[in-house]
């Protein structure tokens, strides 16, 4: 059972009484509301850190679900959205900054030959998709269990654990995010448990024939980080390569935080599609399908439609093209990871030091909390773990000052202005010591 919040939230509470008469949930997006009671409004972020309207502050490592990788409010990106600003937003015709972008894109990541823009992750994902098929001419495609790809149609299928018998050799029951959800669409998805490197051949052996693509996150950022291990990727690799299947690795978390190379450099696997977003632009609206030459230039009048009103606008072209220079030529990466392999340290200590057993998922840079001896590694196993813990804890933390998913779905994003900020450890770690003893 969560407790009352223990913070004053009076003016967040009466925002959401006026709001949610206006607005479903009192929110804009549906995960952001949390209860009645402890739905909180941002007044302002700064650097690692939010401030809601009540002027309760927060070490924040949501961080808007990672965007804002060097921190809110960053003066070196904002002000290149400011020159951005006076370019004149969209045009309807291209502009010389895009290939600037697309340079650096291709110059941090081999994979990324050829380079599109859009404006959400979900619209990079739902092209890719469309330009696989376009290029290979078939329509079904495989899905890894707990990954999230957006909120079109066709990536909007997950593992029915409610009704699943973990003893039982059957697979769960493949049901939609919600309603809404055609379930005609659903005859062109194939699932397969993460890591399992057996039922991913079987999976190719009964459809790869018709399979257009595999789309995976390598860590699944909407899943608690948890890790698809390097056999398994280079075995997706392979089997793609054997079955004439494009291999589309979703980096829309993991791309440009991981590394500059994403985690595609690190696991060494060259995937034939990749679409990033988040930490793109440090939060500005932009994202990218980038990939092999061949595979992109299915991009054109008779081949793959893609386009959009608001594409490669020139605030967030201008955001990104000064956020990828500072994580491509300064140690900002470097400076996140290290803080959170400092957090992750610190918070180990706490808990060793009482004896609770826990195990941690993912990259420094963005990482998953357990309660149990190893990280889940896939999702039928997390959802058949006890996560209470976890979400009990999660709760109490925002009390204390620290904001994290109150769920253990997302995992902990680390930005640069954390590892310049001493406090922010700090704080962290003291909330952390005062959360276990709750
Ligand atoms: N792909 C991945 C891996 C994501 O984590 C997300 C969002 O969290 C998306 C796609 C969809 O991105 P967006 O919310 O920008 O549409």
């Amino acid at each position: 059972m969560i407790s009352a919040p223990q913070r004053r939230l009076d003016k967040s509470n009466a925002q959401f009484q006026r709001a949610v008469k206006r607005l479903p949930l009192g929110v804009a997006s549906t995960f952001r509301y949390w209860g009645d009671e402890r739905t909180i409004y941002a007044h302002h972020g700064k650097g690692g850190r939010t401030w809601d309207i009540d002027g309760n502050s927060y070490v924040d490592y949501r961080l808007g679900y990672g965007p804002a990788i060097l921190g809110y409010a960053d003066e070196r990106v904002d002000a290149a959205a400011r020159r951005g600003m006076e370019v004149g937003g969209v045009f309807a015709l291209s502009t010389e900054r895009e290939l600037i972008v697309a340079e650096r894109v291709a110059k941090m990541v081999p994979a990324a030959e050829l380079v599109r823009f859009s404006n959400s992750g979900t619209e990079a994902v739902m092209a890719a998709l469309r330009l696989a098929r376009a290029y290979t001419g078939r329509e079904s495609y495989l899905l890894v269990e707990g990954g999230y790809h957006g909120l079109f149609d066709a990536a909007m299928w997950m593992a029915n654990m409610d009704e699943w018998d973990a003893k039982s050799n059957r697979d769960p029951e493949v049901v939609p995010y919600g309603k809404g959800i055609p379930e005609t669409v659903k005859h062109l998805a194939h699932l397969v448990p993460m890591n399992d490197m057996q039922r991913l051949e079987d999976t190719f052996r009964r459809h790869g024939e018709t399979m257009a693509a595999m789309l995976i996150e390598p860590i699944q950022g909407n899943c608690c980080a948890i890790s698809a291990s390097r056999d398994y990727v280079q075995l997706a690799r392979q089997l793609c390569d054997q079955y004439g299947v494009l291999l589309i690795i979703d980096e829309v978390k993991t791309g440009f935080r991981v590394g500059k190379g994403g985690i595609q450099g690190i696991l060494g696997v060259r995937p034939d599609i990749t679409t990033f977003a988040k930490a793109v632009a440090n939060g500005y609206p932009i994202s990218l399908v980038a990939g092999r030459e061949d595979v992109m230039r299915s991009f054109r009048y008779g081949g793959a439609s893609h386009g959009g009103t608001y594409t490669a606008h020139s605030v967030s072209l201008a955001a990104a093209e000064e956020c990828l220079r500072i994580l491509d030529e300064t140690p900002a990466l470097e400076t996140l990871a290290g803080y959170g392999e400092r957090l992750k340290a610190g918070v180990s200590q706490i808990l060793s030091a009482r004896g609770i057993t826990h195990s941690f998922s993912g990259h420094p840079s963005m990482f998953g909390l357990f309660f149990a001896e190893a990280p889940p590694d896939n999702y039928r196993a997390w959802k058949t773990s006890d996560y209470t813990f976890y979400d009990r804890m999660a709760y109490y933390l925002h009390d204390l000052g620290i904001i994290v998913e109150p769920d253990s779905r997302e995992p902990w994003f680390m930005c640069e202005a954390h590892g310049l900020d001493d406090s922010c450890l700090t704080d962290t770690l003291k909330a952390v010591e005062a959360a276990v003893e709750l």
